[in-house]
């Protein structure tokens, strides 16, 4: 008789309570021979039991786990589209892990085991309502594809040349969650907008602060050089603290013991805003050097 269980493990133990109302645990009775095969697949990959049981139920649940959903465009938030067009709620349908901002760019969002977060001035986070409002977000299921482990990375410059080698593709989509102790990171959350402010003014006016000695998850994606318009390209992270009370979007960090999981992306659906604001902005421009300064300016601090 055996016992498959998935349950969430790597997560500090002070947590465990805040964890478990959060995450379900699966009791069942499988035949010897599954077993013997999860176990196979154990040593062959390295994962958890967990994590291989969690992705073949997605496979056979057709979750499309290999799918990114992307509200709104980069340029039209480098062009001030703000206002919200969809909610949290409709997000939650597309995926539990993701990143973005709010209505109004009031402050910075990171989705993680299915909980949305905003993240305002001086890093304080907390979970917002199903019906806050979203201009623009990058969420997806995430299960890993693929984990490894990164013992020390002295900045973000450090552990994004090893994500790099662990990448297959520069042009494929990818998402990466990052648990791990971060001895000092500096981060930022975007404060709400004037109206008709433009994104590289709006950040003129953003919350900078650094956290030190804090154990905690990097919510990230790699977007291509072709999706310029539509993505972040290149790498974008976020930040939450397994508190879950601090965040912000990552501008340097040092940090150790990180464990990395790497998700690859295969489809993306975009979601067109029908909102007034959306269809009358002006998306002609090439908005990448507005968006990789008000996204990277303080990176290398
Ligand atoms: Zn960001």
């Amino acid at each position: 008789m055996q016992f498959a269980s998935v349950q969430e493990t790597a997560r500090p133990q002070r947590k465990n309570d805040f964890m478990q109302s959060r995450r379900h645990q699966l009791q069942c009775r499988i035949s010897r021979t599954l077993w013997a095969a999860l176990e196979t697949e154990q040593s062959r990959t390295g994962d958890s039991i967990a994590h291989i049981v969690e992705r073949a139920l997605a496979n056979e649940l057709d979750l499309k786990h290999h799918s990114l959903f992307q509200v709104s465009t980069s340029s039209a938030l480098v062009e001030g589209v703000f206002d919200g067009c969809i909610c949290v709620q409709d997000l939650k349908r597309h995926g539990d892990f993701g990143l973005g901002t709010f209505e109004g760019l009031d402050g910075e969002m990171v989705m993680l085991d299915g909980v949305c977060y905003q993240i305002c001035a001086g890093g304080v986070a907390h979970e917002v309502a199903d019906s806050t409002f979203v201009p623009f977000a990058t969420i997806t299921r995430f299960i890993a594809d693929q984990r490894f482990a990164v013992e020390q990375a002295g900045s973000l410059n450090e552990l994004l040349s090893q994500i790099d080698h662990q990448r297959p593709s520069d042009n494929l989509f990818a998402a990466f969650r990052v648990d791990g102790i971060f001895e000092r990171i500096s981060l930022r959350a975007a404060c709400k907008a004037e109206p008709g402010e433009k994104l590289v003014d709006a950040i003129e006016h953003q919350s900078q602060y650094v956290a030190e000695s804090e154990t905690g998850t990097l919510v990230g994606f790699w977007a291509p050089s072709y999706a310029t318009s539509i993505g972040v390209p290149g790498y974008h992270f976020h930040f939450i603290n397994a508190e879950r009370n601090l965040g912000g979007h990552v501008f340097d960090l040092r940090a150790k013991k990180l464990q990395v999981g790497m998700h690859i992306e295969t489809d993306i659906h975009l979601a067109i805003p029908e909102t007034q604001q959306f269809m009358a902005a002006d998306l002609a421009a090439d908005t990448s050097a507005a968006l990789d300064r008000a996204e990277k300016n303080s990176q290398r601090e």
